[in-house]
């Protein structure tokens, strides 16, 4: 369970000190110090990647090369569960503000002309959670590295909870899911899309697809966990 005492470390319990957000020091050098040893590596092609549940990346998967480029901090692994739990479900903002600096430092700056969004939510998701955490997270990351994020996308329809379905249907659940906000001005830009955890990469791949067919030119994936 996360920790949910106030003024303490997420992962370790301990008091923190004024200048620490929701990790202490020595559990955020920790983290970032196995995120910059261990970087995720496709087991089958040795690229870095991101990888799917199924342990290997897009291109090893289908054979066919991903029009998304993707990266992540770290597998779905010990502590992680608990890290994107804690964001996804409490209201812990300082915890999104550590992991989006953990992501700039790991994953790279923008560049200069670089767009930062993130993966929408439905409105009704959003009603009852009142926050989006990958919102949360692209505003941690964005701040951390001196740059803005933007609201680029939105849920047209509401999809039924992704973590029920299998592969393919979550693939048509996801058929025309998203938009690019009206106003949005995409055309020949790069973007960061960010999301919390990359599992079939189904989500990406949709809002990615909208981005590019508004004129986007390439779309990059930042994530902190797949798998
Ligand atoms: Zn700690
Ligand atoms: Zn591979």
């Amino acid at each position: 369970m996360p920790n949910t005492v106030p003024g303490c470390c997420e992962l370790c319990g301990r008091q923190l000190a004024v200048s620490e957000h929701s990790l202490c020091a020595c559990c955020f050098g920790r983290l970032l110090s196995e995120c910059l040893s261990h970087p995720v590596v496709c087991p089958a092609c040795g690229n870095g990647r991101i990888l799917f549940a199924d342990g290997i990346c897009a291109l090893c998967h289908s054979g066919e090369e991903e029009d998304v480029d993707g990266h992540c901090l770290a597998r779905y692994l010990e502590p992680w569960p608990r890290l994107v739990q804690a964001i996804k479900f409490g209201s812990k903002a300082p915890l999104a503000q550590d992991l989006g600096r953990l992501m700039a430092l790991c994953l790279g700056s923008p560049r200069e002309d670089e767009l930062v969004t993130w993966v929408p939510l439905s409105l009704r998701r959003f009603m009852l959670r009142g926050f989006n955490q990958a919102a949360r997270l692209a505003r941690a990351y964005a701040q951390a590295c001196g740059h803005d994020s933007v609201s680029l996308l939105r849920r047209i329809r509401g999809t039924r909870a992704q973590a029920r379905l299998g592969a393919s249907t979550r693939r048509h659940n996801l058929a025309g899911a998203f938009s690019v906000i009206p106003g949005a001005r995409l055309e020949g830009r790069e973007i960061i899309l960010v999301d919390d955890v990359v599992t079939t990469g189904a989500t990406t791949r949709g809002c990615s697809q909208v981005l590019q067919a508004a004129g986007a030119r390439q779309v990059r994936v930042f994530s902190l966990c797949c798998g």
